[in-house]
């Protein structure tokens, strides 16, 4: 299996990392390989996605009818994956030669990486060269590198967070979640949150929603009850996700559903970089000061990821997507987002799923209302108990066909409940219909010598 660059020749075309420039208008005039922003939020929470920029790197003559493999890293800022992605870079560059982590001195380049001065963007970065990789199979994939980044601190950027990881998730085979010193709750809601405004696109279209997930637990500092790396990572993560029947039913769901969205999931505890990495504002990414046990499992980390017979191919519905398709999605996923009014996440996704399910529930009982109106209520003749019943079963039907026809977040077993309680709502309603009906009944009106009298006398 071979590694190779495409386009730019086999030197790393790198530059000074302060060269970069974060606009995604900017061209490379130089020709240079860089990341480029393919999908920016702003302020007004509209997404804009650079599609000049991103066809120039997908359709690209080398690449285009490659099939495709889209690494995305995903996770807060600041949370070292621009870092971790120019390891990355470095060896895809090296085309997989033992000695990629390169020369000690080397400055770390490509992602621009921390920069205090550069902008805290939420969207995604595509690096713009694409690599084509030998399978081991025989085949030449191309593999796409990503930076996926938001914010998950305040109401007004977690919907566009959530929304942007959530693309990145549809667009990417593999998900590398990039998170700091542990696996929390929150870590686990958020991306609940992701995976379900993901799959509320595409449960329509697609058997199995999303491909590997990788937590990459950064700064890991309980190796003696985890070692670092990929084994400890999954004993880890099987403990962490375990469910268990004592457990308060929310979480029981975020597990549920993580499981249920992604075909691979894994772990990998990676030890802290040391003090300068972390702490020294002069540190320029050289091997030379990073700690030895960080290096030891990058040098392990990197190849478990993008070596040729690890890299998983894109699939959607069980199809290979090559580099062209991979654009097309990209636009009509796009779309999905502009065009379609989500709930705004509240105090995460059980507020959001009780909201949305809510809706839906008074919708469906709303048209219920509104077809009996037209057929027994007000003033509309009387109508025999056996018509009337019949003509409940059909408006109840379609009531209840159209609350599951309406996209739900939560799941299956959570909307449920909601149905139940639509029918037995409904039935209330209907209750009410049988009486107005009755009151209408001159032969049951007529019972009483009062309205005998009118009855007659009309
Ligand atoms: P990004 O915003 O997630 O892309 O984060 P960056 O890659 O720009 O890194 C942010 C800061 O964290 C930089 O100062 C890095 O030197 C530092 N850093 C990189 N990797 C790690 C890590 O694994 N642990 C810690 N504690 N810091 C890191
Ligand atoms: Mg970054």
């Amino acid at each position: 299996a071979t590694f190779e660059s495409q386009g730019n020749g086999s030197n790393p075309p790198f530059t000074d990392k302060n060269a970069y420039d974060w606009s995604s208008e900017e061209e490379e005039p130089d020709g240079r390989a860089q990341p480029v922003q393919v999908l920016v939020v702003k302020d007004d929470h509209s997404f804009e996605l650079d599609e000049a920029a991103l066809s120039r790197i997908l359709l690209a003559e080398e690449v285009r009818d490659r099939e495709v493999v889209a690494v995305s890293v995903a996770g807060a800022f600041r949370k070292g994956k621009s870092f971790l992605m120019d390891f990355m870079l470095r060896y895809m560059y090296s085309q997989g030669s033992d000695d990629w982590l390169g020369d000690p001195d080397d400055p770390l380049v490509g992602f621009s990486w921390r920069g205090g001065s550069e902008r805290e963007t939420t969207g995604i970065q595509i690096w713009s060269e694409v690599f084509l990789v030998d399978k081991p199979d025989g085949r030449k994939v191309a593999v796409l590198l990503m930076d996926t980044q938001g914010t998950f601190d305040s109401q007004s950027t977690l919907r566009d967070s959530a929304t942007v990881f959530a693309l990145s998730t549809m667009i990417s085979s593999m998900q590398v979640y990039n998170i700091s010193q542990n696996v929390q709750e929150d870590d686990l809601q958020h991306l609940q949150l992701f995976t379900e405004y993901g799959r509320l696109a595409m449960e329509e279209t697609f058997l199995k929603p999303f491909q590997s997930l990788i937590f990459l637990v950064r700064d890991w500092s309980f190796p003696y009850e985890f070692p670092y790396g990929q084994e400890g990572g999954m004993k880890f993560l099987e403990k962490r996700l375990k469910i268990s029947e004592n457990q308060h039913e929310e979480l029981q769901n975020v597990r549920k559903h993580i499981h249920s969205c992604f075909t691979n999931i894994s772990c990998f505890l990676m030890p802290h970089p040391g003090l300068k990495v972390a702490t020294n504002p002069h540190f320029d990414g050289r091997l030379k000061e990073i700690d030895r046990d960080f290096i030891s499992n990058l040098r392990i980390l990197v190849p478990w990821l993008l070596s040729p017979q690890n890299l998983d191919l894109k699939e959607i519905n069980g199809n290979n997507i090559t580099c062209r398709g991979l654009l097309e999605y990209f636009k009509a996923y796009i779309k999905i987002y502009q065009g379609e009014e989500l709930p705004h996440p509240k105090s995460m996704l059980q507020a959001t799923a009780e909201a949305n399910n809510l809706a839906a529930v008074a919708a469906a009982k709303d048209l219920y209302n509104k077809k009996m109106e037209e057929i027994c209520g007000g003033d509309r003749p009387f109508l025999a108990p056996n018509e009337l019943q019949a003509r409940h079963g059909e408006v109840r039907e379609e009531a209840l066909q159209l609350f599951r026809s309406v996209k739900k977040m939560g799941g299956e077993e959570f909307s449920r409940r909601y149905l139940q309680q639509l029918e037995a709502e409904v039935d209330e309603l209907f209750v009410q219909y049988i009486k107005h009906n009755d009151s209408k009944n001159i032969f049951h009106a007529a019972r009483t010598p009062a309205t005998l009298f009118v009855v007659i006398f009309v």
